[in-house]
């Protein structure tokens, strides 16, 4: 006899009387807390600051506003999916554009390349500017599609710490994708195989940074990441990013999720293996169930006060973090688009000073973002520009950043000043900085690290941390330092996965 179904309503009756905590209102939160919510849990959000998105937030400095994190918006259907989940029209929360340019970037020889997302366009304007023959992009685009949707689709969307999806058909077809070399050689030798031109080497090297990681050593199977910018494209949420935390947040309201602001877990209540609650300013909040949606190591260290969990937990490397200006411009500058990248000239010497050496290269590769361009007069006055300047910068190891930003400032601007030909400093009207260790305070982010842990090793998406406790019943989590990593599109995918197997009692 086959096993019963269980009556979706019963499931939805017995939810109900069940009281999930939800620690930390960053965007896996925040999309757990919907998912759990629709499935008929009482959900309650906790978070330390006064505003939600954690590391996907805001600000404001005079008349220019900033994003303060997440710049880049890819695969938008993980958000569609949780509105289309709720019976919601997405379009009264949040809408976004498609970009015909993923990002424009500037060598040092005077070399521009435009990445345009029509394939055909792209191979010849990379033709044009570096040789390259065409078949040699479709080719390469072609891998990078495969490589995701036959092994990236089954590592990301699905725990890898339970054993039915070990004993699932497809990994086998998975496995017998991934060739030898995605698994051994690096994604920068990968990418000399693939590639004549050096320069289009270092343009899909840059893809090891989307999480965190060094291209030299990671494994060539993150060389699927293009795919997701060049084969679905990248996208533009009107408003700017802080548009993704808002929409979600007000639909978990619209739900039923409580959210609690300026309030900070300090310990969660474990009896008899069990979570029975969180300690918060001194009360204890019970509940059924708690997601942590804060840094793993964080968790174990200061709310479960397990020393050698946590410290298991530190051998895995981290991933690289950031040192980011946010200038107010009295100019607009016509050279540059929404995203810009300024190439190192030596950019193998970069990542040996980001994960080696840990110490300020003179020759950063440049990311600057300007929301100003697709939206004129909304982030900056008509005419003024607001800069989202980011370089790479090692983990935070109690480096004295306020130090060093000084030689940050003259490196970035010393580069930007001999590409564009012209003298900026004299244009930034305002600014603000976020360092490694403000990331790390603000966000409680180890190590102030973007992605959680670093995907240099090849065994990465294993040693992940779970999505749940093996040894504390009731104890889940999600976001960007557990499976199946950092950037927004994989926090909502831990998100769905936790939810499902809390949902599911599987
Ligand atoms: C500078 C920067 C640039 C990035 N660029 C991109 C990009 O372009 N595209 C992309 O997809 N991703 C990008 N990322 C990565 C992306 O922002 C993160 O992976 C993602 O936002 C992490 O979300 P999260 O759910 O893990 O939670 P987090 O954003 O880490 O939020 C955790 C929340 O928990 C709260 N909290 C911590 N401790 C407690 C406590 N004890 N009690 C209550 N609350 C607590 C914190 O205040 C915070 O709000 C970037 C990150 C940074 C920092």
């Amino acid at each position: 006899m086959g096993r019963r179904k269980k009556d979706p309503s019963c499931v939805m009756h017995t939810n109900a009387s069940k009281q999930v905590l939800i620690i930390g209102a960053g965007i896996a939160g925040i999309a757990t807390a919907i998912r759990l919510r629709l499935a008929g849990y009482q959900v309650k959000v906790i978070e330390k600051n006064s505003y939600p998105g954690g590391k996907l937030s805001s600000f404001k400095n005079g008349e220019f506003s900033f994003d303060a994190g997440p710049s880049l918006f890819t695969q938008p259907h993980f958000i569609e999916e949780l509105f289309e989940l709720a019976k919601e029209d997405i379009n009264r929360y949040f809408s976004y554009q498609k970009e015909p340019i993923t990002c424009t970037y500037f060598y040092e020889d005077g070399t521009v390349i435009k990445a345009y997302t029509d394939k055909q366009k792209l191979a010849g304007e990379l033709h044009e500017k570096t040789g390259e023959p065409a078949e040699h992009i479709y080719r390469f685009l072609q891998s990078a599609d495969r490589l995701y949707s036959n092994i990236g689709i089954f590592f990301l969307e699905q725990s890898l710490h339970k054993l039915k999806t070990l004993f699932k058909k497809n990994i086998l077809a998975a496995l017998a994708t991934a060739r030898p070399k995605f698994i051994f050689k690096s994604m920068n030798s990968f990418h000399e195989e693939s590639f004549t031109s050096s320069k289009l080497v270092q343009l899909f090297n840059r893809y090891a940074t989307y999480n965190g990681s060094n291209p030299y050593k990671a494994p060539a199977m993150l060389s699927m990441i293009p795919h997701l910018e060049f084969n679905i494209g990248t996208f533009y949420p009107k408003g700017g990013m802080i548009s993704i935390t808002n929409a979600l947040v007000a639909l978990a309201e619209k739900k039923g999720v409580s959210f609690l602001y300026n309030q900070q877990v300090d310990e969660i209540i474990v009896s008899n293996k069990k979570v029975t609650g969180a300690l918060v300013g001194g009360q204890k909040i019970d509940a059924d169930i708690i997601v942590s949606n804060i840094d793993a190591y964080f968790t174990y260290k200061y709310l479960l006060k397990d020393d050698n969990k946590a410290k298991r937990i530190l051998k895995q490397e981290r991933s690289s973090s950031a040192v980011i200006f946010y200038w107010g411009l009295n100019k607009s500058f016509s050279q540059l688009g929404l995203h810009n990248i300024f190439f190192s000239n030596d950019y193998k010497k970069e990542f040996d000073h980001l994960f080696r050496s840990k110490q300020v290269f003179d020759d950063p590769t440049i990311y600057i973002n300007i929301t100003a361009k697709p939206e004129p007069g909304l982030h900056a006055p008509i005419d003024m520009e607001n800069w989202f300047v980011m370089v790479n910068a090692p983990a935070h190891t109690n480096q004295a950043w306020h130090d060093q930003l000084f030689l940050y400032k003259k490196n970035i601007i010393q580069k930007l000043n001999r590409i564009l030909g012209e003298d900026i400093e004299p244009h930034i009207i305002c600014e603000n900085v976020l360092t490694p260790a403000d990331i790390e305070h603000k966000t409680a982010s180890y190590a102030g690290s973007l992605y959680g842990t670093s995907s240099n090793s090849k065994m990465a998406a294993f040693l992940r941390h779970p999505n749940f406790s093996s040894t504390i019943k009731d104890l889940f989590f999600v976001g960007g330092s557990v499976h199946p990593g950092g950037g927004i599109p994989l926090c909502l995918q831990s998100a769905k996965i936790t939810a499902s197997i809390i949902a599911n009692h599987e």
